[in-house]
């Protein structure tokens, strides 16, 4: 069985050996930059460099995926946002919102634009080094995306107070992630993976995600066979509803107790991605400790073992080549 095979059956709720270890987040680290020779902010927007920096975490650290891209602005931006480049150490981020430009959402020309045909180039050229593991994609979910066009305090304040207008701009993302999703796979993505952090319960209380960012996230699990959601903090009380979404996998982060996760998801047909500590143990903690906190996760049941979100740029290889010895050794 290649890895590949693994985390598609895996996602496919079948039995297998041992679990895949990926990331369903980000992957850029200082380190893998000076080894690839790929830096950020350069390689999120450049398709060669992208490929490289992604495809180190698989050849270098050992990572059973490739993940692109390094940030959540590619939808964003391909709606007109302004975007801030970033550093070296530090991923882009939206600098202007679309509101903020006195512009509408639109989603007609989104697959035209620069970033997302940077993200097309990306997969042909990882596709073409023929690895024998899953390419994952991700992209800021509906909520996010509309807290991208929006900002995300005034995203909150409109779904209190204009509930019909804030509709205008969640629907627009939607359309847009959906759109997006479907061209994604298209070009030959292997798995999608939407991260949602503004639909976080550290940000909407489980009312409002069942009212405004469930029905957009069922519309993206529904056009991809195979699908990882990553919604970061405590989302125990939304476990639930991200179940219902129909996403292949729900990726969480150490606030979530798995135990719990698992006993809350026990008849659900998803799989559960995490949730190894991006800062408080992979960028700070020794191998060891790293070692250990993998096994644990593997323990209490975690189906593909991964970092609990975003691996920080600091992160030193040696700590994600602990997590993968964790996942293949007995
Ligand atoms: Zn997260």
């Amino acid at each position: 069985m290649t890895p590949k095979e693994r985390t598609f059956r895996i996602l496919n709720h079948e039995i297998v050996d041992r679990p895949s270890v990926l990331s369903a987040t980000q992957t850029g680290t200082c380190e893998l930059m000076e080894a690839s020779g790929a830096y950020w902010p350069d390689a999120s927007f450049d398709a060669d460099l992208m490929a490289k920096l992604a495809s180190a975490a698989h050849t270098i650290a050992g990572l059973e995926g490739v993940r692109i891209p390094f940030c959540l602005t590619v939808l964003a931006e391909s709606m007109g946002c302004i975007i801030d480049r970033g550093r070296s150490d530090r991923q882009p981020a939206v600098a202007k919102t679309l509101y903020d430009q006195g512009k509408s959402p639109n989603t007609e020309k989104i697959l035209e634009s620069a970033r997302v045909q940077t993200i097309f180039d990306a997969i042909h050229k990882i596709k073409d080094m023929k690895f024998d593991v899953p390419l994952i994609v991700g992209f800021e979910g509906p909520t996010t995306l509309a807290g991208h066009l929006l900002g995300v305090e005034r995203l909150c304040l409109m779904m209190i107070k204009k509930p019909d207008e804030v509709m205008k701009y969640i629907e627009a993302a939607e359309e847009a992630c959906v759109i997006y999703a479907k061209a994604l796979i298209r070009e030959g993505a292997d798995i999608i993976a939407p991260a949602d952090p503004t639909a976080s319960p550290s940000v909407l209380s489980p009312r409002m995600f069942e009212k405004f960012s469930k029905k957009p996230l069922m519309s993206v699990a529904s056009v991809a066979k195979m699908s990882i959601l990553h919604i970061c903090g405590n989302a125990t009380p939304i476990l639930n509803h991200m179940a219902d979404c129909g996403f292949s996998a729900l990726s969480i982060e150490e606030k979530v107790d798995l135990t719990t996760a698992k006993s809350l998801l026990k008849e659900r047909r998803v799989a559960i991605v995490g949730n190894v500590p991006s800062a408080g143990v992979l960028l700070t903690g020794s191998e060891e400790e790293v070692f250990r906190v993998s096994k644990q996760a593997i323990a209490s049941g975690v189906d593909i073992l991964a970092p609990s979100c975003g691996i920080a740029p600091r992160t030193p290889t040696r700590n994600l080549r602990a997590m993968v010895r964790a996942a293949l050794s007995p």
